[in-house]
């Protein structure tokens, strides 16, 4: 893979912040899109603008061509049986709420467990712990170890007959650890229980095929793997989308209306309601065929040696503490140095045109359980190069000694 002629693919990288070179490391927060993409939404809202589903005329069914021809591409880089078990969303957070939900007012009562790891963004831990609330379901959570794998021996003790919703992340955010889905999938089928993966920090470094998962729901959000922002898909097995009631009304996902009762469209539109972001849906699409040209096993290669790099690079310095040291990682490397707020150092490492991401990272019952308020975050794409990780460890040796 030629980083340096990829990098050319996306304009952003090549600007300079505060006269210094961008260096790019927030790629878990979002990613930057390459011109394939960028540019597909320009020609889409320059020369073809219209509503999705809608119209007899041209422009409208062009628009509603590429919508659904890029629900095609997105459902055979998935791996799902067919399209109808892709729906769009606005992201990860929306295809989790519009599950906890429905699958909660379909089958949740008093007595009921949702099952979630202590690891979750709070967007697969907030809706399932308040919609247990309100259908009278224990909330429980199960343990990492300290190394931020999960714990799998207490995941296996509270897996029970009661359990009827298991959710977590096929990687973790803050840590980069990338859970055993299938190991674990295959223990909670032993149960009469739903399993929602979340696969916002996935879908980017791994090849996922739903299917050989058997996973009954999948989510992911477009601005975390070269796509634009506003649109997200949540991937469910026809079986269970057919199953659950609507989430939202409105236009698109009726089939017929009358003064007293509606009838409801066929999958997936049933779970799309209204005017969706179209002109991100399509651009999904120009992101996927992105990640097929590169080939995803090229990017998580290279990722995979920037993360071992700045992991050394990191560890040869004093005082630094890395949490999350699976040996099973994304390129995601969350750290704390000793005596120095990691606000400070994100704030600093700014100035020196280097983005990390500092805090809790939308996890505070991980960090409660860590024991820490947060951590520095820097997270990689596989555009980033090993000089901006050695300029990103001379910044870094730079502030501390300047706080020392
Ligand atoms: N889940 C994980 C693991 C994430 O990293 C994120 C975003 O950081 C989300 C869910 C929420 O994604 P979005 O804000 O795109 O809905």
């Amino acid at each position: 893979m030629d980083v340096q002629s990829l990098r050319d693919n996306f304009e952003i990288l090549s600007q300079t912040i505060y006269n210094k070179p961008l260096i790019y490391f927030d790629n878990a927060a979002t990613s930057q899109k390459p011109n394939l993409v960028l540019d597909t939404i320009r020609e889409f809202e320059t020369k073809w603008n219209a509503n999705v589903h809608r119209g007899v005329h041209f422009l409208s069914n062009y628009c509603t061509d590429a919508v659904e021809k890029s629900r095609k591409t997105i459902a055979h880089f998935i791996g799902a049986n067919s399209e109808r078990e892709v729906v769009f969303t606005s992201g990860t957070t929306d295809s989790v709420n519009i599950i906890a939900d429905t699958f909660g007012r379909s089958f949740l009562k008093p007595g009921d467990e949702i099952l979630v790891s202590q690891m979750e963004h709070h967007s697969n831990f907030v809706p399932w712990q308040q919609i247990a609330h309100r259908h009278g379901a224990k909330f429980v959570v199960f343990d990492i170890l300290d190394n931020g794998e999960v714990d799998l021996d207490d995941y296996k003790r509270k897996l029970n007959s009661k359990t009827r919703m298991v959710a977590f992340a096929h990687v973790s955010n803050a840590l980069g650890t990338v859970n055993p889905i299938e190991q674990m999938i295959a223990l909670a089928r032993k149960f009469d229980t739903a399993i929602f993966v979340d696969g916002a920090q996935a879908i980017q470094h791994i090849k996922v095929n739903v299917q050989e998962l058997d996973v009954d729901f999948y989510a992911f959000s477009g601005h975390k793997m070269y796509g634009p922002t506003g649109v997200g898909i949540l991937y469910g097995k026809e079986a269970w989308l057919e199953k659950l009631p609507p989430y939202r009304f409105g236009g698109e996902m009726i089939e017929k209306v009358a003064n007293d009762i509606t009838t409801f469209n066929e999958l997936p539109f049933k779970f799309e309601a209204g005017t969706p972001n179209y002109t991100a849906q399509i651009g999904l699409g120009k992101a996927v065929e992105y990640i097929e040209t590169v080939g995803i096993s090229n990017m998580c290669s290279h990722e995979t040696e920037l993360l071992e790099y700045a992991t050394r690079r990191l560890k040869e310095m004093d005082g630094i503490t890395i949490y999350g040291t699976s040996s099973h990682k994304t390129s995601v490397l969350s750290f704390l140095v000793d005596g120095i707020h990691p606000y400070d150092i994100g704030i600093m490492l700014d100035k020196m045109g280097i983005a990390v991401r500092t805090g809790n990272h939308c996890a505070q019952p991980l960090f409660t359980r860590l024991g820490i308020d947060g951590t520095v975050r820097a997270s990689f794409a596989f555009y980033n190069t090993t000089e901006e990780i050695d300029f990103f460890i001379e910044s870094l040796q730079k502030i501390i000694s300047m706080f020392r």
